[in-house]
């Protein structure tokens, strides 16, 4: 017999029914602080907003560079796109802010000089080339080149064939091509020259006179689709789940908080101006993008307290991207403010005392309502 689940009133459809676990911070941002205020359909609901958090919202971005890829692993969708309420399909490029990793790779491609197929070697770092030459010279003598696993499309992956290694310290390879069968080009290609470019490569390695001859560091563009009406209503969730955490949902199930909950929840939809094409529209009532201030932290931090008559909360994730949200207009016996740290490695959420509450708030102060 399956143990059936203690019941709650839930916190955002205010029906009795059998709670289920909502982590204030998404677990793919690195959360182990839970609560039981929530049913299991309204988590259901809510997981949406979430999963845009982790994938499509500029904050991704930080989770891309920041989370440690030790404790656990969790996919960014890179291909997902959004579909604004007015049928406006959104995509933004980002450039590079984010420095990612390079990963060691040669690519075979046509010279526009003499229409023969050269060799162009790529790495971050100059240990990841050297593990380059010393990982396609030993498939080369092994007569393993070819035994490597061919990934092909898609066509945004450009059409050099190349061979990349997993990690720059690892091994390991394998072979991108946009056509099956692009592969032999490069095969030939370094069965016939790889030998030259290690001996030019390793000298050059030894004199210190590598820079900038074949391995410039390039310019990583990432493509996302943003859906900043979902990040926002993700912020908004985590500042009131959080406050939920604390005092229980009974106190924030009254008329106070009706509208941050049905715009969590999607229910309304704040009338929109018409948005020009392209315009990406976001509900603006609740939640907005702090470009300074925010909380000092170097990875999550929530705090919840009074500004004036308001109840606010501010949300600072990866410790640059902070919001605020305005959490009820009036609510006057809450025991304000509370505020609590998360690392990002899921080791470790801690209460925050008053005098360190106090340190939190950076020297411009909270931002005005
Ligand atoms: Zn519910």
């Amino acid at each position: 017999m399956v143990e059936e689940r203690e019941s709650v009133v839930c916190l955002y459809c205010g029906q009795l029914r059998p709670w289920s676990r909502t982590h204030i911070i998404p677990r793919a941002l690195g959360g182990d602080l839970t609560s039981r205020t929530n049913c299991q359909e309204c988590n259901w609901r809510t997981g949406v907003l979430d999963q845009a958090l982790a994938e499509r919202a500029i904050t991704s971005l930080s989770r891309v560079a920041r989370t440690p890829k030790t404790g656990f692993t969790v996919a960014l969708g890179g291909d997902a796109f959004f579909e604004s309420p007015e049928g406006v399909v959104c995509e933004l490029r980002v450039r590079n802010e984010m420095s990612p990793e390079v990963l060691p790779q040669v690519h075979a491609r046509p010279s526009t000089d003499t229409g023969k197929t050269e060799l162009a070697t790529t790495a971050g770092t100059s240990d990841g080339l050297i593990a380059l030459l010393d990982f396609v010279e030993e498939a080369i003598e092994s007569d393993t080149l070819r035994s490597l696993h061919i990934k092909s499309g898609p066509a945004k992956a450009g059409p050099d064939p190349r061979l990349v290694l997993h990690r720059p310290s690892v091994p390991a390879g394998f072979v991108r091509v946009q056509n099956p069968g692009d592969e032999e080009l490069l095969f030939d290609a370094l069965e016939r020259g790889w030998h030259e470019v290690c001996r030019a490569h390793r000298e050059q390695l030894e004199e210190g006179s590598l820079r900038g001859v074949a391995h410039e560091r390039p310019r990583v563009d990432v493509t996302m689709s943003l859906s900043l009406d979902d990040e926002y209503r993700a912020v908004a969730r985590i500042a009131f789940d959080y406050l939920a955490s604390r005092i229980g949902s009974e106190p924030l199930r009254g008329d106070d908080f009706a509208p941050l909950r049905n715009y969590i929840l999607g229910d309304v939809q704040h009338p929109p101006r018409n948005p020009r094409p392209g315009e990406v529209f976001y509900d603006p009532r609740f939640v907005r993008r702090l470009d300074t201030g925010g909380l000092r932290t170097d990875g999550h931090c929530i705090l919840v307290c009074r500004v004036g008559p308001e109840v606010v909360g501010i949300v600072t994730l990866y410790s640059r991207s902070s919001f605020f949200v305005r959490l009820a207009k009036t609510q006057t016996n809450l025991d304000l403010p509370m505020a609590h740290e998360f690392s990002l490695d899921r080791e470790g959420n801690r209460q925050l005392t008053i005098q360190e509450i106090a340190q939190l708030i950076d020297e411009g102060g909270l931002p005005p309502l």
